[in-house]
């Protein structure tokens, strides 16, 4: 077995090196020598051997020196190597297996044990590089059912692989884009926003892929970091501008997020430990989490309630939610969709806002980018302006961290 495979055998006793060479070369194994270490090194660089004999005790360079420098090099590293040698002492064999060898034969040797351990570590040798070799191939494999997939779901495969890097280099960021009263023009709060400052792309929006992170396993990683740094971030401004105790963070929370194992005792402590009143976290969710699975989201939902966490419907009137469930649910906030503001649909605007008013809930409207705008709501909302909010570029576009404190420092009431 094996018979091809090339042993190098490094040894300064010329007896040695003769009959371990004879009797290996005799079972049909290719043999070279060498009787010193700096030798070995060398033939290891040029033949790379199947498997090394090596001594321990030889002049200049003895073995584990030439083991260790073996080991360093990611050409020879692979290569299992058999100390041999008269050593008795336990601690010297035990450091010949820190050092990376394989196994340790005593010097008087006998040859059968010789050639049955060498034969022992060629087939471990070879059977792990057949398990690489396939594992390489599953691996590539991996990659085009991947790329298969993708074409026929359109899950972007290579876009979750980039994401998921970007994760671990920290590229990803929260941005804070204000949340003004309509009464007092006063800031009141800030929505915390997802970018990923990518390298060579600048600042990249969720638009791009925010889908494949609440698809994923990833928004769970995503969703606790969303929500640990917008609160650390609030209780950092709340600290640097004294007036500001009331400010509140609005914060993204996905469907998926919602049914998670330990949200509610992870919210809690995040709380805690930032010193935040819970009425300050504002957890905006979509009308498909309202009507998701009723009886689970409800529970978690009045869970993080007791908490005294505010609830927010995002996107409202984008999608399908029953009356029903809008008075079931806790919820204290509706967000009406900044499609309506852009395309003027005033009279579903005016709609929602009385629904809300009426249920008792404040409402934040998305996107007011124009003074216009800005007139007609106030207009249509006149008689509850204390309980109405505002976001949109005309007040701020979203701003990161230094933004922000600029913004505390200059622009509190509009
Ligand atoms: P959203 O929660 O409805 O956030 C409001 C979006 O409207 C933001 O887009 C904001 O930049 C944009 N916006 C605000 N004012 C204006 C305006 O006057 N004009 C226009 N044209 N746009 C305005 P952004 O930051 O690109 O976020 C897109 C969506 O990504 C968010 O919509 C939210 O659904 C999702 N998202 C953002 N951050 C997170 C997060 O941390 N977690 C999760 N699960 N989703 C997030
Ligand atoms: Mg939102
Ligand atoms: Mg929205």
């Amino acid at each position: 077995m094996e018979s091809n495979a090339t042993i190098l055998i490094v040894d300064d006793a010329q007896y040695n090196l003769k009959i371990l060479s004879n009797m290996l070369s005799n079972q049909g194994y290719k043999v070279i020598e060498a009787n010193n270490g700096i030798d070995a090194i060398a033939l290891t660089k040029t033949h790379i051997p199947n498997l090394i004999l090596l001594d321990i005790k030889m002049p200049n360079m003895n073995g584990y020196q030439v083991c260790r420098s073996l080991k360093k090099d990611a050409i020879t590293h692979h290569i299992p190597i058999i100390f041999i040698s008269a050593i008795e002492n336990v601690e010297e064999k035990v450091e010949a297996f820190s050092m990376g060898g394989v196994d340790f034969i005593n010097k008087p040797f006998h040859l059968i044990e010789v050639l049955a351990r060498v034969e022992t570590h060629l087939r471990v040798s070879s059977l792990q590089a057949q398990l690489l070799e396939q594992t390489r191939m599953l691996e590539s494999q991996n990659v085009i059912l991947k790329k298969q997939l993708s074409t026929l779901t359109g899950f972007d495969w290579s876009l979750h692989a980039e994401i998921q890097t970007a994760i671990e280099l920290d590229q990803m960021e929260l941005f804070y884009q204000p949340i003004v009263n309509f009464q007092t023009n006063q800031l009141s709060g800030f929505e915390a926003l997802l970018r990923w400052r990518h390298p060579d792309r600048g600042v990249v929006t969720p638009i791009h892929f925010i889908e494949i992170i609440e698809a994923t396993e990833l928004i769970y990683s995503v969703g606790r970091w969303v929500i640990e740094t917008a609160c650390k971030q609030l209780r950092e401004w709340k600290g640097n501008f004294p007036d500001q105790q009331d400010l509140t963070m609005s914060v993204n929370v996905s469907t998926k997020q919602i049914s998670e194992f330990n949200l509610v005792l992870y919210i809690s402590e995040i709380l805690d430990k930032y010193e935040i009143k819970p009425n300050c976290l504002k957890l905006e969710i979509t009308e498909s989490t309202v009507m998701g699975d009723q009886d689970r989201t409800m529970q978690i939902l009045h869970q993080l309630k007791d908490l005294g966490v505010q609830f927010c419907i995002d996107d409202f009137g984008t999608g399908y939610s029953s009356l029903r469930r809008l008075t079931d649910f806790p919820i204290d906030i509706l967000k009406i969709d900044r499609s309506f503001i852009y395309n003027g649909e005033w009279v579903i605007v005016k709609a929602i806002a009385s629904l809300a008013f009426s249920l008792g809930k404040e409402v934040v409207v998305e996107g007011i980018e124009t003074l216009e705008q800005l007139e007609v709501l106030k207009k249509l909302f006149y008689l509850s302006l204390s309980s109405s909010y505002g976001q949109g570029y005309l007040y701020s576009k979203p701003l990161d961290c230094l933004g922000v404190v600029q913004f505390l420092k200059t622009h509190q009431v509009f």
